[in-house]
C-alpha cells in the first residue's frame, strides 16, 4: 500500500507493502499526542516495549491484521484456520484473539478471560477496524511494523540494500529499514503521510511517532 518493498514475494494486498519509518511522516499523522489515554498501565508504553500488546486475527481479519502491524503492533493472521485451532494458538501465544465472529467469545476460555479477545462489529473497513481495535483497547499508534508479517523493522544503510532494491528507487531514496523477521526491505513512500494520517484519525488516538531522533545504533528511531 504505502511504500515500496524488495526482497520478497508479492504483496497480497493493497498494492504494495508498506512500511516507513519516518518520524515526520509520522508526526504528521499524529493525532492529539494527549488524546485517548493508553489503557495500559496509565503511560503511553515506550516504542516496542513490552506493554504493547501482539495479536491474532481470525480467517475473515486478515486486512486488519495488516494494518495493526502498521500501526506498530505484532499481528498474527491465520489464513483458514479454524475456531478451536484460533482460540488455542491465542492461548499458547498469549495474544489478543480479534474476530467477528461472535461464536468464539462463547468459548469458555474467552468467557473466563483465560483468552484475551476482542469483538470486531462486521461491516467495518480494515482502516476503521484497526482504528475500532486501537480506540477500544487505549493504544496509540506506533512506528509501524513490516505489514507483511509484523516483524520490527531496522534502519539499514542505503549501502547495505542497494542490491536488494530498484536501481530507480536507490536512487531517489536514502532511508531504508529491513525486517527483522522476513527479511524484506522496505523504503518510504508517497503516500505515507495520508496512511499514518488516516489510522490516526481512524483511531482517534495519540501516536507515540514523533519526529526527531535519527535512528540509533542500527535500530528504529526511539519515540
Ligand atoms: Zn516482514
Amino acid at each position: 500500500m504505502l511504500v515500496g518493498e524488495a526482497g520478497g514475494g508479492a504483496d497480497p494486498a493493497q498494492g504494495g507493502t508498506a512500511s516507513a519509518q519516518d518520524g515526520a511522516a509520522a508526526q504528521d499523522g499524529a493525532a492529539a499526542q494527549d488524546g485517548a489515554a493508553p489503557a495500559q498501565d496509565g503511560a503511553a508504553p515506550a516504542q516496542g516495549g513490552a506493554a504493547a500488546p501482539s495479536f491474532l486475527c481470525d480467517a475473515m481479519l486478515g486486512g486488519l491484521s495488516r494494518w495493526l502491524r502498521g500501526a506498530g503492533y505484532d499481528a498474527m493472521f491465520e489464513h483458514g484456520i479454524d475456531d478451536g485451532d484460533l482460540v488455542r494458538l491465542a492461548q499458547q501465544t498469549g495474544r489478543v484473539l480479534l474476530s467477528s465472529d461472535a461464536g468464539v467469545f462463547e468459548r469458555r476460555c474467552l468467557r473466563t478471560a483465560a483468552v484475551r479477545g476482542l469483538y470486531v462489529p462486521r461491516g467495518l473497513r480494515p482502516t476503521e477496524q484497526a482504528g475500532f481495535v486501537l480506540r477500544e483497547l487505549g493504544l496509540p499508534v506506533r512506528d509501524p511494523r513490516c505489514m507483511a508479517c509484523g516483524g520490527a523493522l531496522t534502519a539499514a544503510p542505503k549501502d547495505s540494500v542497494r542490491d536488494a532494491v530498484p536501481a530507480v528507487v536507490a536512487d531517489r531514496h536514502d532511508e531504508f529499514w529491513r525486517c527483522d523477521r522476513c527479511g524484506k526491505v522496505l523504503w518510504k513512500g508517497s503516500h505515507w503521510d495520508g496512511i499514518v494520517a488516516g489510522l490516526a484519525a481512524a483511531a482517534g488516538v495519540a501516536s507515540t511517532t514523533e519526529a526527531a531522533a535519527p535512528p540509533a545504533g542500527g535500530r528504529k528511531p526511539p519515540p
